[in-house]
């Protein structure tokens, strides 16, 4: 069997103003019985159309291949999809990891009173709200890319697929996507805040900052209850030897509550070889709790003591993400903390072959004031 050798991670930059997106390559080192070695490639997210092109040209040019083993679409938001058709179209992928939620429209139609929908209106309806997604499936179908679902369980490459497990995502997350038909009260009565909503009461003005130190932390403990579809994003754990990382796309508290305790049954333990994580949702404040941290890094350090965990966020150019109170948290747990915000790209790599004009970030340091 080959074993993996080294590996490195990607995070471009996705957006020129505010709006942040997802679009990760990851590169790895494989030996054979024989001693030979390859590299495989894989993407996890595509952003918008000009970080897909990014993406290519990143492959093509930096890992030198047109093929790509494995193109996972975290979850069907246009901003972690829509660069990935571009991927499909000029790249050589071998498998498309992706949900497709319009297949599940007989189930949610057996939760839904309004006697005027059938399976074929909520196909339609989905398909028609998730287009970026609608279209990668598309895509695939017509290139002869095979579409897999990336459920709990599920290897991907050196990953393995921690959430969503199949049954949380036909019952308790597709049905409650916006847009879809009201569902019956006696079968759940959550309600949900959009994005919309929550971005707009992060709009901060002076009197709405607070102040953090080390020991002084007000993350708050429950979370909002965040949107279904960035709940139902696929939660992956790389396993590189005694490396470990964690890939979160814009999942919230329960889904990464869901991905720690699949951690926990299959006794392991984040905290004694994360290596690399990303910031769930650009570092939204809405995702982590200081118990999910708790569980994923270790509880809060000594202000001096570090760990060896490089915590990214994925965000625009101009982005406000990720948030200082998120931020914070990570680096109070020993985490380096760094953003896409002010280069078109962070790299992390171990054991994998030297780069041109590549420059040292330092990470970010504690903020002294908060979102309030
Ligand atoms: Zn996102």
């Amino acid at each position: 069997m080959d074993s993996i050798i080294g590996y490195e991670v990607d995070f471009l930059r996705v957006g020129e103003n505010s709006k942040s997106g997802d679009a990760i390559a990851i590169r790895y080192r494989l030996r054979d019985a024989s001693r030979r070695e390859r590299y495989e490639v894989m993407i996890v997210d595509g952003g918008d159309q000009k970080a897909g092109q990014a993406l290519v040209d990143h492959v093509r040019y930096v890992y030198k291949t047109e093929r790509v083993e494995h193109v996972v679409n975290t979850h069907p938001d246009a901003d972690h999809c829509a660069g990935l058709s571009v991927v499909l179209q000029e790249l050589d992928v071998g498998t498309l990891w992706m949900h497709q939620p319009w297949n599940y429209a007989a189930d949610i139609l057996a939760r839904v009173l309004d006697g005027r929908h059938t399976p074929n209106s909520i196909e339609k309806r989905l398909r028609g709200k998730l287009s970026a997604a609608d279209r990668l499936e598309q895509i695939a179908e017509e290139n002869g890319i095979p579409v897999r679902s990336p459920y709990r369980g599920e290897r991907i490459g050196p990953f393995w697929v921690l959430s969503p497990d199949e049954d949380w995502y036909v019952d308790e997350l597709v049905p409650y996507f916006k847009d879809m038909p009201e569902i019956d009260e006696d079968e759940g009565d959550q309600e949900h805040l959009d994005e919309g909503q929550l971005w707009g009461k992060n709009v901060k003005s002076a009197a709405d900052w607070v102040s953090e130190d080390w020991y002084n932390e007000t993350l708050p403990a429950v979370a909002v209850e965040p949107r279904m579809e960035n709940e139902s994003s696929v939660i992956l754990w790389g396993d590189f030897n005694e490396d470990k990382v964690l890939l979160t796309g814009d999942a919230g508290p329960e889904a990464l509550t869901r991905a720690l305790d699949t951690l926990t049954v299959s006794r392991i333990n984040p905290c004694t070889n994360l290596k690399l994580t990303q910031l769930p949702h650009h570092g939204g404040r809405h995702t982590v709790t200081p118990t999910i941290l708790d569980r994923l890094l270790g509880p809060i350090r000594a202000p001096t003591s570090r760990s060896n965990v490089c915590a990214v966020a994925c965000v625009a150019k101009e982005s406000e993400r990720p948030r200082r109170v998120v931020a914070n948290a990570y680096t109070r747990r020993g985490a380096r903390v760094h953003t896409t915000r002010d280069c078109r790209g962070f790299w992390y790599r171990r054991d994998m072959p030297e780069r041109q004009n590549v420059s040292v970030q330092n990470p970010l340091g504690l903020f002294d004031k908060v979102e309030a």
